[in-house]
């Protein structure tokens, strides 16, 4: 399967294209960016054959199976549209779309046109976060009370660009990093956020958007979810933790792109280390993307993951900027 990257992007370039390049009989091919100049010298620099004149001579290339999606987020809709018009399986980076209507549509689009669309939500592919599901599945902490998200860092400098100061292009915490805490809860607890009550700031870095977001949020069950997220804390670590009636699951470091970081089980038989698997995140997701196209399973996270991830998110900002609590819209 040979791969058009659309979006010449550091994500592609730090993790997504050697996870591609890691599947047997898949490869990247081309590569499109907005600048011919800098499209050039990325395909040189990461040794992809060929570059695309625009996103039709991307899509036109009967060689490509596959696109993956990692242009800033308001491009992603028309890019994921255009490609399922022209039959490719579709990686697309979360957020999905700038809304969720908009997102929906790329999920609708993709089931009508029979191909495989993948959101790429990374953390649910961890063997820490799929340990942590095991253990809640497998009842080892009883009935879920509640579960908190620990998702405050420093964005790197290299990243400061449009996720801080561009509202138009999906910059803001909440589109960056409260989609992925939508899904890790969504995925660990195996149910949907229903009602959501958030606050959020410019703590020194957003310039016009939000750099910081603290919500609660109802799960179905009655469980209570808290997320923080943040761009702007050099030193707060990151973590999840699940509290529950026989038990409390403690994960620190996990909300990553590495496979790294612990996890504790904690019962009235006292704590426990979890072990879990320390593949790598973006391969596991490839694989599982590959598998899909092969006709095995689904994506790690399908296309209707991302939507509601986007829902969230949505709810949160919302939440925030309205003062009150709303429940999710995941658009029926
Ligand atoms: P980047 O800022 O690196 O790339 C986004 C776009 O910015 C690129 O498509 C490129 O445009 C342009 N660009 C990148 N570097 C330069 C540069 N040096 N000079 C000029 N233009 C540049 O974004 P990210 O890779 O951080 O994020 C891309 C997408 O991936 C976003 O949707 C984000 O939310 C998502 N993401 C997902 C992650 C995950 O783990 N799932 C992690 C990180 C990001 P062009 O293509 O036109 O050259």
């Amino acid at each position: 399967m040979k791969w058009a990257l659309i979006g010449a992007s550091t994500i592609a370039r730090d993790y997504v294209m050697n996870a591609i390049r890691a599947q047997a009989g898949h490869e990247v091919h081309s590569v499109l960016s907005g600048s011919p100049a800098r499209g050039a010298e990325y395909a040189k620099a990461e040794g992809i054959p060929h570059t695309a004149a625009d996103l039709a001579a991307a899509l036109s290339d009967p060689e490509v199976g596959a696109v993956y999606i990692s242009t800033t987020n308001e491009k992603h809709h028309a890019q994921a549209m255009a490609a399922i018009g022209a039959g490719k399986h579709v990686l697309c980076e979360k957020p999905l779309a700038m809304t969720v209507g908009e997102a929906a549509e790329m999920v609708h689009a993709a089931q009508r046109a029979g191909i495989v669309f993948g959101t790429n939500h990374h953390l649910r592919c961890s063997g820490s976060h799929r340990a942590i599901r095991d253990l809640i599945a497998d009842g080892r902490i009883g009935r879920v009370l509640s579960m908190r998200v620990f998702h405050a860092v420093h964005l790197p400098q290299h990243l400061q660009g449009w996720r801080i100061n561009d509202a138009s292009a999906g910059g803001g915490v909440i589109p960056d990093i409260t989609v992925h805490d939508a899904d890790v809860a969504r995925f660990i607890l195996g149910e949907d956020p229903v009602r959501v009550t958030a606050q959020m700031a410019a703590s020194g870095m957003g310039e016009g958007v939000e750099d910081s977001a603290m919500s609660v949020w109802t799960m179905p069950s009655g469980a209570m979810v808290m997320a923080h997220e943040s761009f702007t804390h050099p030193f707060a670590g990151s973590g999840l933790e699940v509290h529950g009636t026989e038990g409390s699951i403690f994960a620190r470091g996990v909300m990553t792109q590495r496979p790294v970081g612990d996890v504790e089980l904690v019962t009235r038989e006292g704590r426990e280390v979890v072990p879990f698997s320390d593949h790598d995140l973006y391969t596991q997701g490839l694989a599982d993307f590959a598998a899909a196209i092969r006709g095995e399973g689904t994506p790690a996270a399908t296309g209707w993951d991302g939507v509601k991830s986007l829902a969230v998110a949505h709810a949160v900002r919302a939440a925030a900027a309205q003062g009150r609590a709303l429940n999710v819209d995941y658009g029926g």
